[in-house]
Parts: structure tokens; C-alpha cells; sequence
């Protein structure tokens, strides 16, 4: 009889998660720990502690650059401890099962085709709004297993240098990172804001989280901030929508909270620039798994390619 669940690994630049997930794509347990220089002994215990003869196989998401041919990180910015461990092998001859490995924008996308946002249709572009941009691209109810950076699509021809080495990517003007920095650098510069007195008047341990609340405070620096951004994320939209004219665009992670002052202006930007017969009809929404979409497309990743 056919085994009954999957371990999924979700490894981001600062949280790692590890989860039992049933073949319903349902989470049944899950273990959460910060991600640190001794990544590979917190994974073994984790997994450990979850592991069971009925167990199909393990997967796992990391942010980074995956290698097709041997399934290694390649890059992994945030993380480069895992560039030097051959994680996928370690796995298998510890717990003597398949691991599949897949970026994690990639497996969040799998995620939430399989019991998510995405469910309902046949191709969409999930876009992880987080300290990064990441993608994760879905054609004809698959996962297309291609890198998917899309944030580092080129926005802007004499833009910001971005992380990446390249200037003016989507990510210098949408990421966490960037929307943080430049509400930094104006209130440095003075500018009053509801944001000078947010933690303690520490400006410089700002949130996403305090920016969404000034904003809908009716704070005209945190306003201006996520317009910014917006309308910026509405020109990557328009970008993918012509490429690929996806049923719908999914937005996952720490600014979609403001959506009505954020996401508003990115439809409104991305409405400006798409063709008109490709914009129509398309459904701009956020993600439904949240922080679980990492955990539950790794485990998917398991059944769909394993059986
Ligand atoms: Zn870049």
C-alpha cells in the first residue's frame, strides 16, 4: 500500500521548517527553528523526530539557485552555508528514502496549486514578496521546473543596484529589503512620519508590519513608500502577464498586508501596461497557505515525483 506521507523541508534565509504533510496535502505536524551555521544537524534531528515507516519521501525548498543535473544548491545568497553541503545526498543515506530538491518560490508554488490559491487554476505566476523577490511559474496544472527569478527582471535601465550585481532588477524596488531601506533613508533625512515613532524610536528596526500600519494609519511617508512599491510590482506584473498570460498572479509575503493601498497600485500599474485582452480576466489574489505554501509543495513534490 501506497505510504501515507511526505516530509516537506522549507529552508529560508531565516526561519527553517520541517513538517509531516498527508497525502491530502494536510499538515500534520510541523517544526519550526532559526536558520544557523549548523543547519544540517537541526534538519536530521527535525526530520528525525517526524519520521516513520510511513514515511514515501522527503522534500525540500531552499532559496537559492539549484543545479538540475545533481540537484545541489548552486547559489543561495542568503545562505551560503548550504552551497557547500550536498543536502539531497545526506538526507537519503540518513533516512534511505527519495529527496527531491526544488528552489522554495518554486515548491511555495507547488503548494498552493495543489491545495492553495492556486488550485483552481490552470497557470499562474506566484510571485514571494519577501527580503528577496522570488517566482514560481505554473503552466497547464505543472510546475514549470525553470529558475523563475523573476525578480531579477530588469525594471528600470539606469535603476538601483540590486543584491544580484546587476541595477534596476524588480527586487531593488519591491523586496522587504528595499521598501525598509528607503524608509530609512528619508526619515535620516528628516521627513516626519508616524514611522519615527515606531520601535521606541529606533527607526532603524522597522517592520513591514509598521509600514502597513502607518499606511493605514493614513501616514503620507508609509503611504508614498508602498505606493512605490506598487506600482513598481504592477510593472512586473504587466511584464509577466504579456510573457505569459497566466490565468491568474499570486502574491505571497510580508507587504501584501497593506493590499488595499499596495497591491491596489500594482493592479492599477499592471492594468496601465499589460495588453488590454491579455489583463482582462486575469485574477490578481493572494496566496491562501501563507508561511505553509514552503512545507506542503515540498512534501507534493514527494507524490508527484516520486509515484
Ligand atoms: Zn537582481
Amino acid at each position: 500500500m501506497a505510504k501515507k506521507y511526505a516530509i516537506g523541508i522549507d529552508i529560508g534565509g531565516t526561519n527553517v521548517r520541517v513538517a509531516l504533510v498527508s497525502r491530502n496535502g494536510e499538515v500534520i505536524r510541523k517544526i519550526k527553528e532559526p536558520t544557523s551555521e549548523g543547519i544540517l544537524d537541526s534538519l536530521f534531528k527535525a526530520t528525525e523526530s517526524l519520521f516513520s515507516d510511513d514515511v514515501a519521501g522527503i522534500g525540500i525548498g531552499v532559496a537559492g539557485l539549484i543545479g538540475r543535473e545533481n540537484g545541489r544548491v548552486l547559489i543561495s545568497p542568503n545562505l551560503h552555508i548550504i552551497e557547500k553541503i550536498d543536502l539531497t545526498r545526506e538526507l537519503r543515506e540518513k533516512f534511505a528514502v527519495p529527496v527531491f530538491i526544488e528552489n522554495d518560490a518554486n515548491i511555495a508554488a507547488l503548494g498552493e496549486l495543489w491545495v492553495g490559491a492556486g488550485k483552481g487554476y490552470s497557470s499562474f505566476v506566484l510571485f514571494t514578496l519577501g527580503t528577496g523577490i522570488g517566482g514560481g511559474i505554473v503552466y497547464d496544472r505543472k510546475l514549470l521546473k525553470v529558475s523563475a527569478e523573476i525578480g531579477h527582471m530588469s525594471i528600470s535601465a539606469d535603476g538601483e543596484k540590486c543584491p544580484c550585481g546587476n541595477y534596476g532588477c524588480l527586487e531593488s524596488y519591491v523586496s522587504v529589503r528595499a521598501v525598509l531601506s528607503k524608509a530609512v533613508s528619508a526619515l535620516e533625512t528628516g521627513r516626519e512620519s508616524l514611522l519615527r515613532d515606531c520601535c521606541g524610536g529606533n527607526f532603524y528596526k522597522l517592520t513591514t508590519e509598521d509600514i502597513s500600519k502607518a499606511a493605514l494609519d493614513g501616514d503620507n511617508l508609509a503611504r508614498e513608500l508602498l505606493k512605490n512599491a506598487g506600482r513598481y510590482l504592477g510593472i512586473g506584473i504587466a511584464n509577466i502577464i504579456n510573457i505569459m498570460s497566466p490565468e491568474a498572479v499570486i502574491l505571497a509575503g510580508g507587504l501584501t498586508g497593506a493590499w488595499d493601498i499596495y497591491v491596489q497600485e500594482a493592479i492599477k500599474e499592471a492594468s496601465r501596461r499589460a495588453l488590454k485582452e491579455l489583463f482582462d480576466g486575469i485574477k490578481i489574489i493572494p496566496s491562501s497557505l501563507m508561511d505553509d505554501a514552503g512545507i506542503i509543495g515540498s512534501a507534493g513534490l514527494v507524490f508527484q515525483e516520486y509515484e
